[in-house]
């Protein structure tokens, strides 16, 4: 998966439940948009394994420690991954007393990156040797190919009609920074 198509498939999988918990009084509205930021943000980190991805280009050192001692989509990309970035996001966190939210928003758009990529014909060792795939044979594709831009394009569209859901439940200073949460990326 590329990396707009990574933080597509984690903001349509995230914001219904993010309305949700927003319509119920369980996340007030700067959490709400604290976390399609920290989500979108989770949804590349796995890929700091690769030199040459999106969020490595944009983070010094750190993508060629960890690639120095793990294979693409090898240990950012398991279960064991997954703890080590939890215990260090919380670690971090704790040590710089910021809301564990972010962690909340970091860890989900993180798993959601994992499941991004168990859409593709490559799928991901996950565990124990065990290759996680999301999607039937049939609806697999290869990154970067038309069939990914498919799937790019009807994330996109969820993502509008998950939009106009958000905008009823947000109060209206909240918008433009849904709105501008939601683009980070793009531009
Ligand atoms: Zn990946």
């Amino acid at each position: 998966m590329t990396f707009r198509t990574h933080i597509a498939f984690a903001t349509t999988v995230a914001l219904p439940g993010l309305i949700y918990l927003h319509s119920i009084h369980a996340i007030t509205a700067q959490e709400f948009i604290a976390l399609v930021v920290t989500i979108s943000i989770g949804s590349l980190l796995p890929d700091l394994d690769h030199t040459q991805s999106y969020i490595s280009k944009k983070i010094p050192i750190l993508p060629q420690i960890i690639a120095f001692f793990t294979s693409h989509r090898g240990f950012t990309h398991s279960v064991s991954g997954i703890i080590a970035a939890t215990v260090t996001f919380t670690a971090i966190a704790l040590f710089f007393s910021l809301p564990l939210i972010l962690v909340v928003g970091f860890m989900v758009g993180y798993i959601l990156h994992i499941l991004g990529d168990a859409m593709t014909v490559s799928g991901v060792k996950v565990c124990c040797g065990y290759k996680l795939y999301l999607v039937p044979k049939p609806l697999r594709f290869r990154v970067g190919s038309s069939k990914e831009k498919v799937y790019f394009a009807i994330f996109s569209a969820l993502i509008s009609l998950e939009t106009l859901f958000a905008v009823s439940t947000l109060s209206e200073k909240f918008i433009p920074l849904l709105y501008a949460s939601l683009h980070m990326f793009t531009k």
